[in-house]
């Protein structure tokens, strides 16, 4: 199968490191269309060896880099966006032929990376110092901000531009060079990413895309004294993994980890706004993102209309290939996955959940699963306590707010949570009840490159995008100029 581009020069076949696109590798990688089950393409893979090259050479090229004047590399980024949009139908027609989300899905997608590279050229002209009040009138404290060094940054399958963007944007404003690891699932992305970001000026060195095997590229960046800091976007197993591995060498790290969203519904609330909103958050990318709502919560006393308005949405949603017109619902990235989420659904149901709707796998594909909707579900449910990553909604009643914030709570995860309801006092005392990250009021979609994106408990540390997102990759270096009155 091939993938039709504008640009054809937008598909790379192999790793790109120190300006370099590299063809001969260590072996090779197919990747499939999850829609089809068919290779795509095979692209060549970097080993152990060639990650430590292209970390040599973020060393290397940090040096320069960082002596461009925070100016110039804010207009590296403004033209690495603008090239972004310019070619964002082939970047969304490459994303959804490796991951599986629909079209309309990956050119929003590319609008929102892209997004990052905007925000944080803008950003890297406000990387501000300090004059601090100095402990004697002979001296003066000064603060300044440096980057932090190499970064390495591993993303997931599920945002392939996004989780990227969000990372390599604020290093790049920093100063900092970068070595970047996708997931196998969707490489094209990446790279083809690269290669804009090579037209746009970006400096051999600084930014690198090693694809390939995480047990060889993963030791690779985690035991290297030269890398400075890791940025890690994925599952909370492989975040505590990495965390625990960059110990040795004291990295500084930032992990963007699962969730597990509760969606709680008060009796006050604009039910169809709710439905609509439990809708987006729920099935976006066929339920496949770390803010996806994991488990609804309704008021019994709405709980009936809620569910039957719910089914009768999600019944209508139009599922298939994701590249063709109107297609609501994609296929899940992998057999695994699809795998997965029965697991999930059949340990609920045997725990008594019922099945309202869906519930089992479609006859498109071996990747796809039914839209479905799950009642009675009880916080001992496999459906409650794991982050489903599919297109499943369990839903669950509540008796008043302490018990719905009780069970929104009770979980290892902190990163999104949502609310409906019209009630002021409700809206601060929930918001500031829930342990989590991020909590949207009204709204089931919350993420954008001006607000900080992140988690709390076992959903990891850091914040990405805002005006804080810079800040994981700068040191801040104090001065303290003395001897001032001789
Ligand atoms: P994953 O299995 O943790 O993989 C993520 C990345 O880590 C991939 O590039 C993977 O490489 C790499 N990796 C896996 N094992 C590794 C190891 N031992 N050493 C070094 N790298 C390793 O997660 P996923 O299945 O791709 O993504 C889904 C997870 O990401 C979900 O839990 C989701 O909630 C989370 N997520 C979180 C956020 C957030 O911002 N909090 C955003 C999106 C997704 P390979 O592909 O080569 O195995």
């Amino acid at each position: 199968m091939t993938i039709k581009l504008n640009d054809t020069a937008l598909l790379r076949a192999g790793p790109y490191i120190d300006g370099q696109w590299r063809t001969s590798s260590a072996g090779t990688l197919a990747v499939r269309n999850p829609a089809t089950s068919a290779i795509v393409t095979e692209i060549a893979t970097a080993d152990r060896a060639m990650t430590n090259e292209a970390i040599l050479a973020a060393h290397r090229a940090m040096k320069d880099w960082q002596a461009v004047s925070a100016k110039a590399r804010a207009q590296v980024l403004r033209r690495w966006f603008d090239l972004m949009m310019a070619h964002q139908d082939d970047l969304a027609v490459i994303m959804t032929t490796e991951q599986g989300k629909t079209l309309a899905e990956s050119r929003g997608e590319v609008a929102y990376g892209a997004a990052f590279m905007e925000w944080f050229g803008e950003q890297a002209k406000r990387v501000d110092g300090d004059v601090i009040p100095a402990p004697s009138g002979d001296k003066r404290v000064i603060c300044i901000k440096q980057p932090v060094g190499v970064v390495a940054a591993i993303t997931p399958w599920n945002f392939p531009n996004a989780m990227i963007a969000r990372k390599a944007a604020p290093a790049l404003a920093a100063g900092c060079a970068i070595v970047i690891k996708p997931a196998s699932e969707t490489p094209l992305s990446a790279l083809a990413m690269a290669e804009l970001a090579e037209r746009a000026g970006v400096p051999a060195g600084v930014l690198n895309v090693v694809v390939g095997s995480s047990s060889e590229i993963g030791p690779a960046l985690t035991d290297s004294p030269l890398v400075r800091k890791l940025t890690f976007t994925g599952s909370t197993e492989v975040g505590i993994q990495l965390e625990q591995a960059c110990a040795a060498t004291l990295k500084r790290t930032s992990m963007e980890l699962g969730g597990n969203a509760p969606f709680i519904v008060f009796e006050d609330a604009d039910i169809e706004a709710a439905v609509q909103g439990a809708l987006i958050s729920k099935y976006r990318n066929s339920g496949q993102t770390c803010v996806c709502t994991n488990r609804i919560l309704v008021q019994a006393s709405i709980h009936d209309e809620f569910v039957e308005r719910l089914v009768a949405e999600t019944a209508a949603l139009k599922m298939g290939n994701g590249l063709d017109e109107g297609v609501e619902q994609g296929p899940l990235v992998n057999v695994g996955a699809v795998e997965e989420v029965e697991r999930l659904v059949r340990l609920s149901t045997e725990a008594g959940a019922k099945v309202e709707l869906g519930g089992a796998r479609s006859e498109l594909g071996p990747c796809y699963f039914v839209p479905t909707v799950l009642t009675g579900v009880t916080p001992e449910m496999a459906v409650f306590r794991n982050e489903i990553f599919g297109p499943v909604a369990p839903v669950t009643a509540f008796a008043d707010e302490a018990d719905a914030i009780a069970l929104a709570n009770d979980t290892e995860f902190g990163l999104a949570s949502y609310f409906y309801t019209r009630d002021i006092g409700r809206v601060w005392r929930v918001a500031e009840a829930l342990d989590y990250g991020m909590v949207g009021i009204n709204e089931g979609i919350i993420s954008n490159e001006m607000a900080p994106f992140g988690g709390v408990k076992a959903s990891g540390s850091g914040r990405e995008g805002s005006k804080y997102g810079i800040d994981d990759y700068l040191e801040i270096k104090y001065i303290l100029m003395g001897g001032l009155d001789r």
